[in-house]
């Protein structure tokens, strides 16, 4: 989930900065601890689920999955009820860009492009990532839209670090997603996480010259969600106020993690490996 489009469903526009020029929330030893554990969390269901996934489930049914393992975790779903989304992952299927409702109307089947994001809350801090799933045989354009997209998040990730700047981090995801021949969704930004799922700054994944150009510090936790489109960057919000689409119906993938950043670069606190 993102900053933006839920602060303006319907606007698609830069994010309004409510306290301008705030850094990210430097976190102590023992907070990051906690949000490990958070973020923990959310990289064991997004494991589960990617492992889960069969054509004929219903996103419904991933939600209830998601929900159920949150909560025997001891955690809350972050997203459920935030600024009023009825559910606690987001999934989006093939063109639909970003924030897809769960519902058992939508049936999985083979060959979709499945994006599911979720966050969960545990001990007061917020873990959020998101995964593309191929569902059985995708189209080989499906797939390599996938791998860019999942590679421009860690081109990203490699120019995280104490003493380099947001525009460092967005900059890599441009070139690489350009280099690929794929479109970066500009309407949608990472962000900080902590306390609160969205917190400043807000990390964009485009050379954006009208959000603050944030110096990066060691102790500080943001979300890096780029989202890449095979076609159009433009995207379009649905009458539900909620699920985003690409306007000329091509497919969209997105990854993101959880990302704390250190005195000499790194590390994935949602990393679906060490689960
Ligand atoms: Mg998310
Ligand atoms: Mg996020």
């Amino acid at each position: 989930m993102n900053f933006l489009t839920n602060l303006l469903p319907q606007t698609i526009q830069p994010p309004r900065v409510t306290n301008q020029g705030r850094r990210a929330e430097i976190k102590s030893p023992q907070e990051l601890d906690t949000m490990r554990q958070a973020a923990r969390i959310v990289a064991t269901v997004l494991k589960e689920i990617a492992a889960m996934v069969e054509p004929g489930m219903t996103t419904a049914d991933l939600d209830a999955y998601a929900e159920r393992r949150i909560r025997e975790m001891g955690a809350t779903p972050s997203f459920k009820g935030y600024h009023g989304f009825p559910a606690s992952i987001c999934a989006c299927l093939n063109n639909e860009v970003v924030h897809g409702i769960p519902t058992k109307r939508k049936v999985i089947r083979r060959g979709d492009l499945l994006k599911v994001d979720t966050g969960a809350y545990f001990q007061g801090f917020h873990g959020d990532s998101c995964i593309t799933i191929a569902v059985g045989e995708v189209s080989p354009a499906a797939a390599k839209l996938m791998q860019v997209a999942e590679a421009a998040l860690y081109e990203g990730i490699a120019q995280v670090k104490a003493g380099n700047y947001l525009m460092d981090i967005a900059g890599a995801i441009e070139d690489y997603v350009k280099a690929n021949g794929f479109k970066v969704v500009e309407d949608y930004t990472g962000h900080g996480v902590g306390r609160n799922l969205h917190e400043e700054p807000s990390v964009f994944n485009h050379r954006n010259r009208e959000l603050p150009n944030v110096k990066l510090q060691a102790g500080m936790t943001l979300a890096i969600e780029p989202i890449v489109n095979a076609g159009s960057k433009h995207t379009r919000v649905l009458a539900d106020r909620w699920t985003v689409v690409t306007v000329d119906r091509s497919l969209s993938a997105q990854f993101e993690h959880t990302v704390l950043v250190t005195e000499t670069g790194y590390e994935i606190l949602t990393d679906r490996t060490k689960v």
